[in-house]
């Protein structure tokens, strides 16, 4: 079973790579952003719940997200494998994934990340919510609180990985092909 976390800062192409990854690998693919939205979209308590931190580019607390994550695992009990994108975002949900996965008898195969400049992120973010009408994408303010979130909260787990000896970055500046080539690369070493 191949569990695999794709890592890096918002707009860095976890969502596309993710995309090419479940393909390639049959793995299920869950996104916490988008069960957010899909939980806002169809006005559950849970969308209320965390619209306001996601309006704000706040994270959403951390136990609503743990339980929202395994509940989303428990779904798929037959899977193969899980591409977790944008969990986990702090050490603590780092944490219960671990103690998680392993209650499960799974463990964690690696962590990819993805490796790009804030400035070129910046322009692609803004370039993305004028077309997908993402509210946390058109505003740029919104963008650099979710980047000062990340160098905050999430950055620590980049050395959380390395001292399991699971973390690999890969250059995310270059074509959506290459990127996806690398990755499965390492996929396959896995
Ligand atoms: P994303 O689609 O991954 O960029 O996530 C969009 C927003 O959803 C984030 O800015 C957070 O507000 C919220 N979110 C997604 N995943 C998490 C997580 N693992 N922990 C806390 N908040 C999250």
């Amino acid at each position: 079973m191949k569990n695999i976390i794709l890592f890096g800062k918002p707009g860095a192409g976890k969502g596309t790579q993710a995309e090419f990854l479940k393909e390639a690998f049959g793995l299920v693919h869950i996104s916490t952003g988008d069960v957010f939205r899909f939980n806002i979209k169809n006005q559950t308590p849970l969308g209320a719940m965390a619209k306001g931190y996601m309006d704000k580019g706040d994270l959403v607390p951390d136990a609503v997200t743990i339980q929202m994550l395994e509940s989303e695992v428990d779904k798929h009990s037959n899977a193969p494998g899980f591409i977790f994108d944008g969990f986990p975002r702090t050490t603590a949900q780092a944490a219960a994934l671990d103690a998680f996965l392993e209650k499960k008898g799974m463990q964690l195969a690696a962590t990819l990340a993805l490796d790009v400049d804030e400035n070129v992120l910046v322009q692609r973010l803004l370039e993305r919510g004028k077309g997908s009408g993402r509210a946390d994408d058109q505003d740029e303010e919104k963008i650099r609180n979710r980047f000062a979130e990340y160098n905050q909260k999430t950055a620590p787990l980049i050395d959380y990985y390395k001292k399991q000896g699971k973390f690999h970055s890969i250059d995310g500046a270059g074509t959506i092909e290459s990127i996806a080539m690398q990755l499965s690369n390492l996929v396959e070493q896995l």
